[in-house]
């Protein structure tokens, strides 16, 4: 598919002056730009020739490549001067009928195989489209903000989409340096779609009290590694903007139990905190940073004695492995032969786990709350309850949780153990999965409702993840990394205890797992591996 000679935008505020720089240049087309108020067009044009200049600055331009697409930007004050456009990207406000009427002008000016594509990010391109005399040559083309950073655009196909107006959309992307991923129309696409967990369940731990707002997100970025947790992100988009898209997801779901809004967001936009622009949100940014660095875990190492670690999945194994490392002596239960342990971790059933022999030894145990709460797990007992997500090596802090009866050896012992595996230590309430592990099962539910709906492919679902939002990896190929009996055991152990209809799993999600695709350690989950 070749790219188009001409390309216009329409609207040239924050998103309309990136696309059309990317149109310029790499993509190196005869590039129009419009808007109807001259002064925010002088201000494009002035914000593109700025951002290129620095880019020739830092040598990421060859300083003669500006000049030349600077010489390809024409500024345009009417539409009429997009009569030869071959593709029209519009970045004009988020209003259905003022985009509407925008297309509807423009078929009676431009030329039949001229391709329309909206930038729209959470009306239906479908909507958009309705009422053309030619609604095939329809699509959406949504960036990222800042769109000359972000390396992913969806291409997102509405009801009466043409393959041709798409093929043109991923190669216009492509020449634009994007990796380009598919998306059907519907709320949020793929990527704002599959990540409406991470702030709607990281809301919903807090309304329960499992952990107040700085320990989400600290857990969050270091446990996760997200470069930020949900509520220092709510406050960098805005915390009424965030609601307003979330409102739209409710209203054009009928009232999808998962996407429900959350009372929090009501209250804070009530008060008047939203966020960085008003210096208040969740965190106070009067005096500039709201938080220090976050520190170095502490350094591995200092295990002295034996440790039970029982179970079969792929976390017993990597706590095993880190266990050794740090110098524990890891048995198993039934290979403890009457000594006592310093700690015993009870990570679930497996073919050698002997629950008699573990009990007989005593000593005080750490128990993993992936099957359910602490509470459901040990009633009443002395046990400490701990979670943490694979891949361990990449996870920076352990989460643990107490009950009123739980002993203090086992929380003494269980704090020593979990940081000579030099990782931090955060204690939260109590729940399945505790915070990560509900948060990203979560994640993982809703890109497998997606990719059962057929919203987009599995390997873009991840990329669009990754490369649109900084994910430091896609939800299911975390699923995959973690087992997907890890996820569905939390999400089962939600639905039971908290009776809630939005942690119900994927079916897709289910049927993996009674096929036996447990993830990568089995060499097939929602990937194959070889
Ligand atoms: P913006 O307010 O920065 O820019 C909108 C521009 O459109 C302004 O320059 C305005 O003068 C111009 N405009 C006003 N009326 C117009 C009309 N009738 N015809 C043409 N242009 C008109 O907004 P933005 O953030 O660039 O958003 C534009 C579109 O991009 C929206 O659909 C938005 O949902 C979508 N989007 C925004 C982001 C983001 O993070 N800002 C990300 C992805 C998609």
């Amino acid at each position: 598919m070749s790219t188009p000679q001409t390309i216009a935008v329409i609207g040239a505020g924050t998103m309309g002056s990136g696309i059309a720089q990317l149109a310029a240049t790499p993509a190196g087309a005869r590039t129009l730009l419009h808007d109807p108020l001259p002064e925010a067009l002088a201000r494009g044009r002035a914000r593109i020739e700025k951002d290129l200049r620095r880019l020739a600055e830092r040598g990421k331009v060859p300083p003669e490549e500006v000049e030349a697409a600077l010489g390809r930007l024409h500024v345009v004050d009417s539409l009429g001067g997009l009569a030869d456009a071959d593709l029209i990207i519009e970045a004009a406000p988020e209003r259905l009928e003022l985009k509407r009427e925008l297309f509807s002008t423009l078929e009676g000016i431009v030329s039949e195989r001229c391709v329309l594509a909206s930038n729209t990010s959470s009306l239906l391109v479908t909507a958009v489209a309705a009422g053309l005399a030619h609604p095939e040559r329809v699509v959406g083309m949504h960036f990222f903000n800042p769109a000359p950073v972000m390396r992913l655009l969806e291409v997102v196909a509405g009801v009466e989409s043409g393959e041709e107006a798409l093929a043109l959309a991923r190669a216009t992307g492509q020449a634009m340096g994007k990796t380009c991923i598919d998306a059907t129309d519907g709320p949020g696409f793929l990527v704002n779609r599959c990540n409406r967990p991470f702030n709607l369940e990281a809301m919903k731990l807090l309304t329960e009290g499992v952990a107040d707002i700085r320990t989400i997100d600290r857990i969050m970025r270091l446990a996760g590694g997200f470069r930020m947790g949900a509520f220092e992100l709510m406050d960098l988009v805005g915390i009424d903007v965030g609601f307003e898209v979330g409102l739209s997801f409710h209203e054009q779901s009928f009232g999808e139990p998962r996407w429900r809004p959350s009372p929090v967001s009501v209250r804070q936009i009530a008060s008047g905190r939203l966020g960085r622009k008003t210096g208040r949100g969740f965190y106070d940014y009067s005096d500039g940073a709201h938080r220090p660095d976050d520190p170095e875990p502490p350094a591995a190492g200092g295990g002295e004695g034996l440790v039970v670690i029982s179970g079969g999945g792929v976390l017993a194994d990597e706590l095993r492995e880190l266990a050794a490392e740090a110098g524990w002596e890891v048995v198993s239960a039934a290979e403890t032969l009457g000594e006592l342990a310093f700690l015993i971790l009870d990570c679930g059933e497996d073919d050698e786990y002997d629950e008699e022999s573990a009990v007989a030894e005593g000593g005080p145990r750490a128990i993993l709350c992936d099957a359910g709460s602490l509470a459901a797990l040990d009633p009443a007992g002395p046990a400490v309850g701990f979670h943490a997500l694979p891949p361990l090596a990449e996870g920076r802090l352990i989460e643990l949780t107490r009950q009123p009866t739980s002993s203090e050896l086992a929380v003494e012992r269980s704090e020593r153990f979990f940081s000579s595996l030099g990782r931090h230590l955060a204690w939260v309430g109590d729940a399945p999965g505790l915070v990560l592990g509900r948060l990203v099962s979560q994640l993982v539910n809703e890109a497998a409702f997606a990719l059962t709906e057929g919203v987009g492919s599995a390997a873009d679902i991840d990329t669009g993840m990754v490369l649109g939002l900084n994910h430091p990896r896609g939800p299911l190929t975390w699923a995959d990394a973690a087992g997907l009996d890890h996820v569905l055991t939390i999400l089962d152990a939600l639905r039971e205890e908290l009776g809630e209809e939005r942690y119900r799993a994927a079916p897709l999600l289910r049927r993996l797992y009674l096929q036996g695709r447990l993830g990568a350690a089995y060499g097939q989950g929602f990937h194959d591996y070889e």
